[in-house]
């Protein structure tokens, strides 16, 4: 099942270039008081909203997927996890240039760990990116992301996938420079997640995938998800040995290697096989815009 949030926090299925409103599915999550858990309510409650959603299908109404503003569709991650270089290739793209690194920065990813990017980050691919500082190299990394669907911490390797509600195309946009990960990775706006929900179901193996980053039709970066460094499984292990997973967290496996700057008036076509393709627009810093 694909699932989007669209337009004013609509809840739509997505079938065949079509979104069908179901947003009457979401009176299947549970009416909640102060202080709200640290979870995503929809991730968490998932099963019982497929369930009224399959429901609803054939009397939703539906629109021309085109004509949708798509919002990220995870509204409320407890937690935004990041892989670094995770890439073999990006490894060396970044070990080669020293524009993408400084000083220790770059480790094999099971010395450097992992990294946190702010909730406040997060877009969906119509939002697109607004550049937050003129003057500084800001690049795209195109990514999977894995939707963790169930709770739990010291996660087995052969238990990894049943935690996993599904997967989205992720964009970690990033400002090249010294500071730490967490905070040039974070300006509002930074983190794009979309175009829906794919669910875990439809992914028979998430380590085969192929995917493709173009910016304005030009392939800038090309691999699939085999040549991970740390693979899906592995990714959720490493993470859960230091964090609870929660339903909604994400996390972002990494980047391959073609990383190059985005400017403002750049249109990005970001791609991930059986996850689909969104259209993500660079729109110039606040100040500049007119
Ligand atoms: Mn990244």
């Amino acid at each position: 099942m694909k699932l989007c949030r669209f337009n004013k926090n609509r809840l739509g299925l997505v079938q065949d270039e079509q979104v069908f409103d179901v947003t009457e599915a979401l009176d299947a999550l549970p009416a909640l008081s102060y202080p709200y858990p640290l979870e995503d309510q929809l991730v968490a409650n998932l099963a019982a909203v497929r369930s009224r959603v399959d429901g609803l299908k054939s009397t939703a109404a539906s629109l021309p997927l085109a004509s949708v503003s798509l919002l990220s569709p995870v509204a409320n991650p407890g937690k935004i996890i990041a892989a670094p270089v995770n890439y073999v290739k990006h490894l060396q793209e970044v070990l080669n240039d020293r524009n993408l690194h400084h000083d220790n920065q770059i480790n094999h990813i099971e010395k450097a760990g992992l990294f946190l990017k702010a909730r406040s980050s997060l877009v969906g691919a119509s939002d697109g990116v607004t550049l937050g500082l003129s003057g500084r190299r800001t690049d795209h990394e195109i990514e999977l992301v894995i939707v963790i669907g169930k709770a739990g911490k010291d996660i087995a390797v052969s238990e990894a996938l049943s935690h996993v509600a599904g997967y989205s195309i992720g964009l970690d946009i990033t400002i090249r420079g010294a500071e730490e990960r967490s905070f040039r990775k974070s300006l509002d706006s930074y983190t794009v997640l979309g175009p829906w929900l794919t669910t875990a179901d439809e992914i028979a193996d998430p380590g085969t995938l192929d995917l493709e980053l173009k910016i304005n039709g030009g392939t800038r970066q090309k691999t699939n998800t085999s040549d991970l460094i740390i693979g899906v499984e592995a990714l959720i292990v490493f993470a859960s040995k230091f964090y609870t997973l929660q339903p909604g967290d994400l996390i972002f496996t990494g980047t391959p290697e073609g990383v190059s700057p985005i400017e403002a008036g750049d249109s990005l076509d970001a791609w991930i096989d059986q996850l689909g393709r969104m259209k993500v627009d660079i729109h110039p810093a606040a100040e500049q815009a007119q």
